[in-house]
């Protein structure tokens, strides 16, 4: 990643959570676009995909999941790295993910381990 400020869409649908999110990678230097379920991620990314160098999402959404959200992503664009969060077992009754470039991330998360996961994937 060449761009010294890489754009990451951060999609949960807990606001506070998003909230969180948002500041801890804004700190670490990033820019940040942030949607609150998996449905209005999708229009958020469709309307700045040339943008965004990674999606962090929530697994578990109303409208459409996380792994829903990769699988329409990945459609369209299948090197899109994603860092997908969860309480639960983020793998389970899921799909595996095609190829690498998932991560996953229980919650609650620290502020540096999501800073990490993200640096991770982009590096
Ligand atoms: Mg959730």
């Amino acid at each position: 990643m060449t761009d010294p400020q890489p754009t990451i869409l951060l999609v949960d649908d807990e606001p506070a959570i998003r909230r969180i999110a948002v500041r801890v990678l804004q700190k670490a230097g990033f820019k940040v676009l942030e949607a609150g379920d998996g449905e209005e991620a999708f229009r958020v990314w469709q309307e700045n995909q040339h943008d965004v160098a990674l999606i962090v999402t929530d697994v578990m959404m109303p409208k459409r999941n996380g792994w829903e959200l990769l699988e329409a992503v990945r459609a369209a664009a299948p090197d899109t790295p994603f860092v997908m969060t969860s309480g639960f077992d983020p793998s389970q009754g899921t799909p595996a993910p095609t190829g690498a470039r998932v991560q996953m991330l229980g919650k609650p998360w620290e502020g540096p381990k999501l800073v990490a996961a993200v640096n991770s994937m982009l590096a």
